[in-house]
């Protein structure tokens, strides 16, 4: 059977390795480890913070591994999933297809949607689980004619306890997350390896014959018929460089920017996360407890359950790079505009709750769906394969998606992954390891 090497453990990765495994015999390799969720209870970090030693987001990986902080050269927070699951097991579970910008470059993943739809528990029927304030919320929002929506949610409605700890790693399991995936590709014969950080992938002859990879201090070198990077949006990038392989300077982040403001007894932290958004031009708004601003930003009060906040998650325009040497991504004037026009809508909002603009607080400029490095074009549509990249290397992630999507792309990344496996079992398979597991292809 021929082989295949799937690089990573996140949306894409994990999709990836279903896919290819018994058509391939799937070898993951995944930097972290395997995935914990934040066991905490909230009162030490706030202990910590009013001793005053958190005031750095990097730190958060003291407390909580498997979530990783860097700032951009230009000083924004960006945050991603390190370990088995990558950074779906830190995402708080919304589940919207958001693939206009590849339809519109001629490619349709109607087919992979509708299988996600059968293999991902989605449900957007929640509202009885809300809290009084997300109730009120949702009316003055609703009063405001900006038509808020009930998120649909990656998980299993029955075991959820409503807990609003999704981005720390959900304690009851009832949260969806890509490690499902990764134990469908295991159970069918895959094989993984974690604490091993790919560096590069091995070309000869203008075709990839493996990947180099750290595994604590050692080097080693794996070989594969077929090799598929999807280390993400900040991952990917890098590997490809140190492989000789340039991207583009268009990183897209989709930065988050929280409105909040004093609120008795508001229990956000406590409520199912983002329970419902609003799409406008260039932006969604959501109600969102966001942790790491009340961890690390002193403007954030201790006292979680007294804040009321607003998520405003910006489709940024594609403009910044990642490298070895470090991330480069700024606000364009452009997003200024966007951002400053969306805190005057939230401020609006807030203040119809009796929140007055005096008392408003910002949180931490963050952000956690990168990628666009390497974006699909027209070109592409039928391949799913940029040019540049040899014939049997691949890439099942958000950096091949052609723009920010400015909302949780989970699931158009997933069918993206999908489809890419489709055109690899098409084009790579041996026709005997095809007719196990897909009779009649
Ligand atoms: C706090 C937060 C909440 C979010 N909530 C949502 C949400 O509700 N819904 C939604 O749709 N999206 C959400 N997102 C975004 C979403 O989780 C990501 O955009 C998505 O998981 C990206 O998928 P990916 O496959 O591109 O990368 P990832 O899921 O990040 O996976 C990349 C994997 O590669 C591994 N890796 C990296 N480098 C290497 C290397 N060199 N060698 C080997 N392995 C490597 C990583 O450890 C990781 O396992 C959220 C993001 C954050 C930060
Ligand atoms: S609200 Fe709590 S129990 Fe429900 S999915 Fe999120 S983390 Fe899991």
């Amino acid at each position: 059977m021929p082989t295949a090497i799937v690089v990573g453990t996140g949306a894409g990765g994990a999709a990836m390795a279903k896919e290819l495994q018994g058509a391939f015999d799937v070898l993951v390799l995944e930097a972290g480890r395997e995935f914990r969720p934040l066991a905490l209870d909230l009162r030490i970090p706030e202990r910590l913070k009013k001793l005053g030693l958190l005031f750095d987001e990097r730190q958060i990986r003291l407390l909580f591994p498997a979530m990783k902080v860097q700032q951009s050269r230009q000083g924004m927070v960006l945050v991603r999933g390190i370990g088995t699951g990558g950074t779906t097991t830190i995402a708080t579970g919304n589940a919207l297809r958001r693939d206009r910008g590849l339809k519109a470059i001629g490619i349709d993943l109607d087919a992979e949607f509708a299988e996600l739809g059968r293999e991902v528990p989605i449900s957007a029927a929640h509202q009885n689980l809300w809290n009084d304030t997300t109730r009120r919320l949702f009316s003055v929002f609703e009063e405001m004619g900006l038509a808020p929506q009930p998120m649909p949610k990656m998980r299993r409605r029955e075991s959820c306890r409503n807990c609003g700890r999704c981005v720390l790693g959900c304690p009851s399991g009832a949260k969806w997350d890509s490690r499902e995936s990764l134990r469908a590709a295991l159970d069918d014969g895959a094989r993984l390896i974690t604490n091993c950080r790919v560096r590069e992938v091995v070309l000869e002859n203008g075709r990839a014959v493996g990947v180099a990879a750290d595994i604590g201090a050692r080097r080693r070198v794996f070989n594969a018929d077929v090799v598929v990077l999807a280390a993400g949006g900040f991952g990917t990038p890098v590997i490809l460089q140190s492989s000789g392989i340039a991207c583009e300077p268009g990183l897209f982040v989709d930065p988050v920017l929280c409105v909040a403001g004093p609120w008795n007894d508001a229990l956000q932290h406590r409520d199912i996360p983002m329970p419902f958004a609003t799409q406008r031009e260039g932006y969604i708004l959501s109600p969102y407890f966001d942790y790491l601003s009340y961890f690390f930003n002193r403007r954030w009060a201790p006292g979680a359950g007294n804040i009321l906040s607003l998520m405003i998650k910006l489709a940024d325009t594609r403009s910044g790079t990642v490298s070895e040497r470090g991330i480069e991504k700024a606000l364009t004037p452009e997003d200024t505009r966007t951002l400053t026009e969306a805190v005057d809508v939230c401020a609006d909002i807030l203040r119809r709750m009796g929140i007055g603009k005096g008392e408003m607080f910002f949180g931490t400029l963050n952000a956690g769906h990168p990628g666009g490095m390497l974006p699909l074009t027209g070109e592409d549509a039928k391949t799913l394969h940029p040019r540049r990249l040899p014939e049997n290397l691949f890439l099942a992630d958000a950096t091949l998606l052609p723009e920010s999507l400015g909302n949780p792309p989970i699931l158009t990344i997933m069918a993206l992954a999908k489809r890419v496996g489709k055109i690899i079992r098409r084009d790579f398979a041996s026709p005997d390891s095809l007719s196990g597991k897909y009779p009649g292809l």
